[in-house]
C-alpha cells in the first residue's frame, strides 16, 4: 500500500506538471469512490472542469490538488490506488475511477480493492499526525507522542493520529534500524532510543524517497513506473532470511491482522521491558 515516500514521489510528479493546466472535463467519477466529502459526485465534476490546479501538496497519504476554482480535490489511494498521468488515447485500465482530462493528458486514478478515497474539503487540516519528515519531528517531539502508552511501538508508529504517513514498511524498517522490538511498549522507549528511532524514521523515508518508493504489487509513481526501494528493505518481506547485520533469520508476527518483521538477535525484547497491549491503531482503512 503507498506510504509516505510513494504518495511523496507522486505528489512531486503532480506538482511539476499539473500547476496551470486548465482541466477541460472529468471523463469519468465513480460516486463510490468519493467518501466523506462537502460535495457529491456531481458537484465535483462541475467545480473541477475548466478549473485549473494550482498546485499539489501532501498531508500523511492524503494527496491535495488546489483548485482555482476554490476548494481542495483530496486523493486517497487506500491499499491498492494507483494515480498515473498518461495520454488521452491510451486504454484505460479497469478499475479505473476517476478520468480528469487536461490537454490530451489524463489523470487517471484506479483501485482495483476500492479503500481509496475522493473528496472534496475545504482545508488539508486532517485529523493526522506530525509528519515524519518535516522540522516538527524531532527525538522529542516523538517522546511526547509516545510518553505513557502501553501499546506496542510498532501500533503507535501506525497511528496516523500521532505520525501522519508511517505504514507497515517504514515502520518495520525504522525500529530494525533503531534496534527496537516491535512489542516494546510505547512508553517504555529511553531518550536513547528515542533518538535512534527518530533518526531512522527519517532515513528510511529518505532512502525510499531517492528509490522512488516501495513497489511489491499495486504502487506505481505517476508516470507509471515501479519504484526501486524494495531491493533495498532489510526486514520487511524478508521472513527467514538473514539478517544484513548480524546473519540471524528474519522473523514475520502477526499483531492484530498486521504482520511485522524483526530480527531477533537485533531487535531484543527484555522482559523487564514490560507487556504491550496488543493493539493495531489507525490503520482502519475501511473507514479512510
Ligand atoms: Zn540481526
Amino acid at each position: 500500500m503507498p506510504e509516505l515516500p510513494e504518495v511523496e514521489t507522486i505528489r512531486r510528479h503532480l506538482e511539476a506538471v499539473l500547476p496551470g493546466r486548465r482541466i477541460d472535463a472529468v471523463i469519468h467519477l465513480d460516486e463510490r469512490m468519493v467518501k466523506r466529502s462537502l460535495l457529491d459526485a456531481a458537484a465535483i465534476r462541475s467545480r473541477l472542469t475548466g478549473a485549473r490546479v494550482t498546485r499539489v501538496t501532501r498531508r500523511g497519504k492524503f494527496l491535495g490538488l488546489y483548485l482555482s476554482s476554490g476548494g481542495i480535490l483530496l486523493l486517497h489511494l487506500g491499499m491498492s490506488g494507483r494515480l498515473v498521468i498518461e495520454l488521452e488515447s491510451a486504454l484505460v485500465k479497469p478499475h479505473t475511477h476517476f478520468i480528469v482530462r487536461m490537454g490530451g493528458d489524463d489523470l487517471r486514478l484506479t483501485d482495483p480493492r476500492r479503500f481509496g478515497r475522493i473528496a472534496w474539503v475545504s482545508s488539508l487540516d486532517l485529523d493526522l499526525g506530525i509528519d515524519p519528515l518535516s522540522r516538527r519531528f524531532t527525538p522529542a517531539s516523538l517522546a511526547q507522542l509516545l510518553e505513557g502508552r502501553s501499546i506496542a511501538v510498532k501500533s503507535a508508529l501506525l497511528n496516523q493520529s500521532l505520525i501522519a504517513g508511517l505504514g507497515n514498511i517504514y515502520a518495520d524498517e525504522a525500529l530494525f534500524w533503531s534496534g527496537i522490538h516491535p512489542l516494546r511498549p510505547a512508553g517504555t522507549l529511553g531518550a536513547d532510543e528515542m533518538d535512534r528511532l527518530c533518526r531512522a524514521i527519517r532515513k528510511v523515508l529518505r532512502r525510499s524517497l531517492r528509490n522512488r518508493g516501495t513497489s511489491f504489487s499495486d504502487y506505481v509513481d505517476a508516470l507509471g513506473h515501479p519504484g526501486e526501494n524494495q531491493h533495498h528493505l532489510d526486514v520487511y518481506g524478508r521472513e527467514g532470511q538473514p539478517c544484513r547485520r548480524c546473519r540471524s533469520l528474519i522473523v514475520r508476527l502477526v499483531v492484530g491482522g498486521r504482520s511485522s518483521h524483526y530480527c531477533p538477535q537485533c531487535q531484543v525484547l527484555r522482559r523487564t521491558q514490560g507487556e504491550p497491549k496488543f493493539e493495531i491503531e489507525g490503520e482502519n482503512y475501511a473507514e479512510v
